[in-house]
């Protein structure tokens, strides 16, 4: 039985007041809720502070993308070691606006996947098709290729201490929310694929779907068997829009 995570994702938002606000509302639902991993993943500026506030609480948080490297003349960076100093537990990587603003190919995005494992915080891979790869029927190819540099550098094992976000990008943002049986059948097609190479790591990995998840939609994605929560950008900025996702997973666990 996986244990569903509904993990919000800031991107480039907030402020000093903003944090404290949903922070504090978060680590009182986290707290009241055993059934659901619940997480934050913040701007990378944030995470001392939501340090401060989730200390303690079982509000997990995590950074939004991470560096591959350790320390050094790589300005600008954020390390996983530094990360991880800060009470960190997940680290995002490979998400479509990282992809795409960052030209992020799928061999960086594993190098980041590694790096994060090897400095004990826990990748939550993003992958997902384009609008246009969508039209041509490509999903899976796209979804197995991201998959597949994973495996290559890192091994199939390496996804028993991973957890996978498919995204398409044409939904991330859009209101476009993908149909709960679009979704379950890439779900089941990326697990279909993982099982090719080890069933019982197939079998245990949460993969969560994100792309204008809401307090409407969730209820019937969450109730799909490969579906194990939801990465939530926009909704995870309100308290109640988030709260309610949450009990969206709570009800199917
Ligand atoms: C995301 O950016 O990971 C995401 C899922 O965004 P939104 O929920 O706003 O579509």
């Amino acid at each position: 039985m996986r244990k569903p995570v509904v993990m919000g994702n800031w991107k480039l938002n907030g402020t000093k007041d903003s944090v404290k606000e949903l922070v504090t509302a978060f680590v009182k639902v986290a707290g009241d809720n055993k059934k659901v991993d619940v997480a934050v993943c913040a701007p990378a500026i944030f995470i001392g502070q939501v340090e401060s506030l989730a200390q303690g609480s079982d509000l997990k948080y995590g950074s939004e993308d991470v560096d591959v490297h350790t320390k050094g003349a790589f300005t600008g960076e954020n390390s996983p070691a530094m990360i991880k100093e800060f009470g960190a537990t997940y680290a995002i990587v490979g998400h479509s606006e990282r992809r795409q603003y960052h030209k992020e190919s799928n061999e960086c995005v594993a190098e980041k996947f590694k790096a994060a494992q090897e400095n004990g915080l826990i990748p939550v891979l993003c992958i997902g098709e384009s609008e246009a790869e969508y039209d041509e029927g490509k999903t899976l190819e796209v979804c197995q290729a991201e998959l597949k540099a994973i495996i290559d550098l890192c091994g199939i094992e390496a996804f028993k201490n991973a957890i996978i976000a498919y995204e398409p990008i044409w939904a991330i943002g859009t209101g476009k929310t993908a149909t709960p049986e679009i979704a379950q059948n890439v779900h089941e097609g990326i697990r279909n694929y993982l099982k090719s190479f080890n069933a019982e790591v197939a079998d245990g990995v949460r993969i969560l779907y994100g792309g204008s998840c809401n307090a409407k939609t969730a209820p019937e994605l969450f109730a799909q068997k490969d579906i194990d929560g939801g990465l939530i950008g926009g909704a995870s900025l309100k308290v109640p829009d988030f709260t309610a996702i949450i009990e969206a997973a709570t009800a199917n666990a």
